[in-house]
């Protein structure tokens, strides 16, 4: 995908705070961080949105979910809590058509979702 900012970021050719790699998995710090803990977790595949991904990705998605949880681990914000989530679309405020799984920590967030 040329004109993708995250496919770009997998294949090194924009920069980014890489948090942690595998063979399918790429993760890096969000550059307009949300909270002390924001890291975007991509498949190295480009994958537009979460109504994309079919029923033999859901290995990766499990793998994405125990990644979120092994990097809230690593940041020291697993036992106090946090949050992942998949922004679907633009009315899901999808602004990155590339599959990501946000996970957010470091402080208290608000109950519930705006
Ligand atoms: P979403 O709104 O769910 O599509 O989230 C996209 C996220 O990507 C936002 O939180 C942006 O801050 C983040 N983002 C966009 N460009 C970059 C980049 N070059 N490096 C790191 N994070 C980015
Ligand atoms: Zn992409």
């Amino acid at each position: 995908m040329p004109d993708c900012v995250f496919c770009k970021i997998v294949a090194g050719e924009i920069p980014s705070t890489r948090v942690y790699e595998d063979e399918e998995l790429f993760a890096f710090e969000d550059v307009q961080p949300q909270a002390p803990v924001h890291v975007l977790i991509v498949p190295r595949k480009h994958i537009p949105t979460l109504n994309d991904v079919t029923e033999g990705d859901a290995p990766m998605i499990g793998r994405m979910m125990r990644a979120g949880a092994r990097i809230a681990q690593a940041k020291g914000t697993a036992a106090a809590g946090y949050r992942t989530l998949f922004n679907v679309n633009a009315g899901g405020g999808q602004t990155v058509f590339h599959l990501h799984l946000h996970v957010l920590g470091g402080r208290t967030l608000r109950p519930g979702l705006g």
